[in-house]
């Protein structure tokens, strides 16, 4: 297949190796090239049209991607929707940074799935033609990936010149310092948008979060400040939205890796996998859910959702609670639209409450995912038996909710024993009896699709 690219590519070495850098060059530039067109009256459908041809020439060629955030992701599905073969290159240990480790591997999957090949722990180090004018992608490990075009999706830095040569001050985080009402150290300039450091209303820390709905909001605030009233911005949580190949990924609040920069350990986490609508209606698809809160308040601090219907719709409901600082108590009680096309007289919303409401409330206590290689504790899987037989937690004891109470004496009561089904609703009914019946118990939360994850 290489010979082929290459010999493709070398027919038209000189013209690949120009776009290719054009391509780069462009990545560059992309927020100059809507002024460009515009400039040349080039705008909707006929600027459209002449980005879809220049990409239309690639075809069959490789697109590499550099950069796995929301931009990359949904690049490497328009590159293969023009018919590229594409390519992922992520520095990072996982792909999909907005999210933990353990809730990006569906993601990895589902773009393998429409063959992207994705590689993690690549960081690129440059760019370099070979004799034959082929284009290659070098990373730091000394790989070299071939490329017809190349997109860079790096994430975003702050451009401050216009302020530092203003003399505003600019943050510890690269963007421009504000105040509530969103004015500089300038009392007579504001600023918003991308370039402005705000305060996350989570962890406290200062950030620069480039998204869309934060400048839009930070504009109204900054006018409504300019023109006298007392308006302020409240900080952000970072809730983003990203859609390719039929996924969707969201996210609000604090991930377990912004908690731990932030310095927090005074959280819990809870996992489920609950369908997106009443699973008798057709179309529900599994959502998978993460939902981080603090002990023992039980304030939300953040949620991740992945999955291929309703995802955004969960999210956006906890990004709401995370706003008006409501407690997982808040989302078992919160009342929301049903419907068995829309969503579950139970939904996932109410779920995600419940499951962490038992938790602080003593009913259930969570075993670690992340101690499990470790644990001297009895795994005890009470999925039935096909199912434990098609897969299961290395070392767990098969035995079914079903069998349970008549075998507890199977059991031994000196050890502690983790419990574990499909997505954590019979290991808990598992974990109850347990406890009624004097074990030390602990369950692991949200069971073996939470397993795949930390395990793929
Ligand atoms: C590919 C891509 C996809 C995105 N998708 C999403 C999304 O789905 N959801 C989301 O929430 N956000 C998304 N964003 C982010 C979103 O576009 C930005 O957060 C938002 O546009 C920021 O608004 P802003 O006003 O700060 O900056 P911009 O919208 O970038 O506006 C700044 C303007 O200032 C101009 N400018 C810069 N310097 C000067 C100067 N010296 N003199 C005059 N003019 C100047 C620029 O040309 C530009 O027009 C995306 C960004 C990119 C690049």
């Amino acid at each position: 297949m290489f010979m082929f690219e290459k010999a493709v590519v070398g027919s038209r070495r000189y013209w690949i190796w120009i776009s290719c850098l054009l391509a780069v060059i462009l990545m560059g530039v992309v927020p100059y090239f809507r002024q460009l067109t515009y400039g040349l009256g080039i705008t909707g459908m006929s600027r459209d049209v002449i980005w879809g041809l220049y990409i239309a020439q690639f075809t069959f060629l490789v697109g590499v991607v550099v950069g796995t955030g929301l931009a990359g992701l949904e690049m490497a599905e328009n590159l293969v929707n023009r018919g590229l073969k594409v390519t992922i290159l992520e520095m990072l240990p996982q792909i999909a940074p907005v999210l933990d480790p353990e809730m990006s591997e569906r993601v990895c999957r589902h773009l393998e799935s429409h063959r992207v090949v994705v590689h993690v722990r690549e960081r690129v180090s440059g760019f370099e033609g070979d004799a034959e004018g082929v284009c290659q992608v070098r990373t730091e490990s000394g790989t070299a990936f071939p490329a017809a075009l190349v997109f860079l999706g790096m994430g975003v830095q702050p451009d401050t010149t216009l302020a530092q040569r203003a003399g505003l001050e600019i943050g510890a985080t690269g963007g421009i310092r504000v105040d509530g009402p969103l004015r500089t150290s300038d009392s007579r300039i504001w600023a918003v948008g991308d370039a402005v450091q705000v305060d996350d209303v989570v962890t406290g820390l200062q950030c620069v979060v480039p998204l869309a709905g934060l400048a839009s909001r930070q504009g109204r605030v900054a006018a409504d400040s300019i023109c006298g009233r007392g308006s302020k911005f409240r900080g952000t949580q970072a809730t983003a939205v990203c859609g390719f190949f039929g996924m969707t990924i969201a996210v609000t609040g604090a991930t377990q890796k912004t908690l731990r920069q932030a310095g927090i350990t005074n959280y819990d986490v809870v996992y489920l996998h609950p369908d997106s609508h009443a699973t008798y209606y057709p179309g529900a698809r599994p959502i998978h859910l993460k939902l981080i809160f603090s002990t023992p308040q039980g304030r939300i601090l953040g949620a991740q959702a992945v999955g291929e219907d309703g995802v955004e719709k969960r999210i956006d409901v906890i990004a709401m609670a995370i706003q008006k600082q409501a407690t997982v108590f808040d989302l078992e009680e919160c009342e929301l639209c049903y419907a068995p096309q829309y969503g579950a007289a139970r939904d996932p919303v109410n779920l995600a409450g419940m499951v962490a409401a038992n938790v602080l409330r003593g009913d259930v206590k969570l075993a670690s995912w992340p101690q499990l290689g470790e644990t001297p504790a009895l795994i005890l899987d009470v999925r039935e038996p096909h199912e434990y037989a098609a897969d299961h937690i290395e070392g767990a004891v098969n035995m079914p909710l079903t069998q349970l109470r008549k075998r507890l004496s199977e059991l031994p009561r000196e050890r502690e024993i983790w419990t574990s089904c499909g997505m954590g609703e019979r290991s808990y009914y598992a974990s109850r009896i347990l406890v009624q019946n004097g074990f030390t118990v602990r369950n692991l939360s949200g069971g073996y699709l939470t397993y795949w994850g930390w395990n793929p």
